[in-house]
């Protein structure tokens, strides 16, 4: 995806301090728009997680959206974006039971869980919640895997569900997360075979259950290729044809990069070019942004952002990226054969790109003396 005529512009300016994150919020709405359309007619819940911009979250509210919030910090930001709280759900399954009741009194009405323990909790601090038992996914084909955490095995759904009623809980339906930046559309039939034996087996047990929540996982465009998100509705929506027919539960989506990422840019300055003697055929490239500026996704180089650079076109040479911290870990990329223009000096702007999901709240408060990367929404 080329740069748009707006956030070229403004990486033009140079009375804004680097390291900082421009998000385009046309981009964001444009994204929105078309995963509502290729999952239609699923209801979008952003993963607030993956950017909180109030700014993202106006914007999103403004077109209908709903929100998959994990924390009261974040119930609490959507509700002072002014989104109304039956547009809220409360995804995360591991939550104090204090934040249960808060959100409760505010008048969330969507809760996930995914083990006895957690149920308990809901029943004793949410009863009459609406609750949804999220599965286990195996993390194939995922960049950033969210799946070891989470998740009740397929065979304890169907029970977790039938006890959540006895409990004096309202279970709705069930969840799954085929992992973020997913490589493969297909990954969903996977959860949705699993979700519709969950569905026929409760309702041998006389329980109907409303809705099926598809998760997130849809990705963002980095160095590598991944198919269109053309590719992902079509896959999806056939599966749930084909497992689910005419008797289609309420579809919900829980998009968070695919709708935020590919609208951020991140500006960084080269503080120091090096070549280090160990290693001849390689210079070393310190940036004023790393691991603990915000990009800690490039831990194990799960992802692997483009770079876009003044030289690009020219010549390029092998290349390591490192952070500007002390930290033997804040190495950005090392094993993924970067190269970047052999033009490239010290002081010169870069971007990073597709940098806006998962780097602005993971910046460290300023480790090392280095800020919290800068934000702007445009
Ligand atoms: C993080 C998260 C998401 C968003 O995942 P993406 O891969 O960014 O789309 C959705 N649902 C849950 C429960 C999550 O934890």
């Amino acid at each position: 995806m080329a740069l748009t005529e707006k956030l070229r512009k403004f990486l033009l300016r140079r009375d804004i301090d680097t390291p900082y994150l421009a998000v385009d919020l046309d981009i964001v709405e444009a994204r929105y728009l078309a995963l509502s359309a290729i999952l239609a007619p699923a209801n979008i819940y952003y993963a607030v997680k993956a950017n909180p911009a109030k700014e993202i979250l106006v914007r999103l509210r403004d077109l209908g959206a709903h929100f998959d919030a994990a924390s009261m910090l974040e119930i609490r930001q959507c509700l002072e974006a002014g989104i109304p709280p039956d547009r809220i759900a409360f995804g995360n399954s591991a939550k104090k039971a204090r934040d249960i009741a808060e959100a409760r009194e505010r008048n969330i009405d969507l809760f996930a869980y995914d083990s006895r323990a957690e149920m308990q909790k809901l029943a004793a601090a949410a009863p009459g919640a609406r609750v949804y038992c999220r599965i286990f996914m195996e993390p194939d084909g995922a960049e950033w895997p969210l799946s070891r955490k989470f998740g009740c095995p397929t065979d304890s759904a169907a029970d977790f569900l039938e006890e959540a009623g006895q409990l004096g809980l309202r279970p709705a339906g069930m969840s799954f997360h085929v992992g973020s930046q997913q490589r493969f559309p297909a990954r969903w039939d996977v959860g949705i075979a699993r979700a519709a034996r969950i569905f026929s087996e409760l309702e041998r047990r006389g329980i109907g259950l409303e809705l099926l929540n598809i998760g997130g996982g849809f990705p963002a465009r980095y160095r590598d290729e991944i198919p269109p998100l053309s590719a992902y509705g079509a896959a999806i929506r056939a599966s749930l044809a084909h497992h689910f027919g005419d008797r289609l539960p309420r579809i919900i989506a829980e998009p968070g990069r695919g709708i935020v990422g590919d609208a951020g840019v991140i500006q960084t300055e080269i503080v120091l070019i090096a070549e280090k003697s160990r290693e001849p055929d390689r210079r070393w490239i310190f940036l004023d942004v790393g691991k603990f500026g915000g990009l800690a996704e490039t831990f194990d180089e799960s992802i692997r952002y483009r770079i876009r650079t003044p030289h690009d076109g020219g010549p390029v040479a092998p290349a390591v990226l490192a952070g500007p911290t002390c930290d033997e870990v804040d190495v950005l990329y090392d094993a993924s054969n970067y190269t970047l223009p052999t033009a490239l000096g010290t002081g010169d702007r870069i971007e990073i790109l597709a940098t806006g999901a998962y780097t602005s709240t993971y910046a460290s408060v300023g480790f090392n003396g280095f800020p919290p990367l800068g934000e702007y929404y445009i």
